[in-house]
């Protein structure tokens, strides 16, 4: 796979009609909007691109989701969110059928979306309709007991299919970062043996219920992880847009390998409703450089060095650069390149 950054002529929010967005370090971090983020996606909204809010939190229902977006400035209704849950209620649907019984081992966003997807949830013991239980799906819950979980985990390694909503080790909560429904999963897994199916990214089932839901002809997946968001667009065939407001930061991007890495970059979601130059590489002294815009890249013995030539004009095209660069050196040396010492400028934001 050859993977570089694209260009587009038009901004982003033109040329792609459906943008689904991440949440977390991409329109809000935690209970803090990220500085920007309403008027960028408002800005965006006015130039074509209708937004869908996606998230790998399964234990939410669409409507807390949109209802958090209202209060930080983002216009957004239920019908706007697609969770993850929801993925996976989906898949639960089209494999045993409508009305059919299902464990529900999680939060009040899975049990919400199972019931809104036709499905008959039951609880995991005998005593609550386990034993009728045609699957076990697990989503994160905070008030989830080991009694249900060991349950499950027999039921599962009793040949019960499996299906999780997704896999994601930590997520931010309010005592910080925390464990998330991949440890679970993992546990599960070690004592099962099973290999559950997943719903959310990076695993295909989320975008595909957002783009059948939303009807988008041309997504744009818009997020801050290489490894779930962005991974996830590239194993669906949709284009992506990595803002740097949140997880990933140029260290992952300079040893990305090319099926995780994104179609465009920005330093937020005003990337949105800009144009993207094209990056071209000229051979230079010693090797390629990567031009964006006004700015240059080069790997010399090893090392990423990014410059200006004259005024610095859109200072994410020193970010372009250097990825390019960066990128291009993987690809051809097998070594990602050394970024110790490099100063990459951020451009000025508004105050939140
Ligand atoms: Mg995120």
């Amino acid at each position: 796979m050859v993977a570089v950054l694209a260009s587009s002529a038009v901004p982003l929010a033109a040329h792609y009609d459906l943008g689904m967005l991440d949440l977390d370090g991409v329109v809000y971090i935690g209970d803090h909007a990220v500085p920007g983020a309403a008027a960028a996606l408002s800005t965006a909204r006015e130039s074509g691109m209708r937004l869908a809010f996606i998230t790998n939190n399964a234990s939410r229902t669409p409507e807390a989701v949109a209802a958090h977006l209202t209060d930080l400035g983002v216009e957004a209704g239920a019908a706007d969110v697609v969770t993850s849950a929801q993925a996976a209620a989906r898949v639960a649907v089209e494999r045993f059928g409508e009305g059919a019984p299902v464990v529900c081992l999680g939060g009040a966003g899975l049990l919400a979306a199972l019931v809104a997807a036709g499905l008959s949830p039951v609880g995991v013991s005998d005593a609550d309709g386990g034993g009728k239980a045609v699957a076990v799906v697990t989503g994160y819950g905070p008030d989830v007991v080991w009694r249900d979980i060991m349950h499950a985990a027999v039921r599962i390694r009793d040949g019960l299919p499996w299906i999780a909503s997704n896999t994601d080790g930590t997520f931010p909560s309010a005592a910080g970062i925390a464990p998330g429904h991949g440890v679970l999963v993992d546990m599960l897994n070690r004592f099962t043996g099973v290999t559950p199916v997943v719903a959310g990214k990076p695993e295909r089932p989320l975008l595909d219920e957002t783009v059948r839901r939303m009807g988008g002809e041309r997504p744009l997946m818009i997020g801050d992880r290489l490894d779930t968001d962005i991974e996830g667009a590239r194993r669906v065939g949709t284009d992506s847009l990595l803002v740097l407001t949140g997880v990933s930061g140029i260290a992952d991007l300079v040893a990305a390998p090319p099926h995780c890495r994104p179609t465009y970059l920005a330093s937020d979601l005003a990337g949105l409703s800009v144009p993207h130059p094209d990056p071209r590489s000229y051979a230079g002294e010693t090797g390629p450089e990567w031009v964006v815009g006004a700015w240059s890249a080069r790997v010399a013995d090893g090392r990423l060095t990014v410059e200006a030539d004259g005024a610095p004009g859109d200072t994410d095209d020193a970010w372009r650069a250097a990825v390019a660069a960066a990128w291009d050196h993987l690809d051809r040396t097998g070594d990602v390149a050394d970024i110790a010492g490099l100063s990459l400028p951020r451009r000025a934001r508004p105050e939140r």
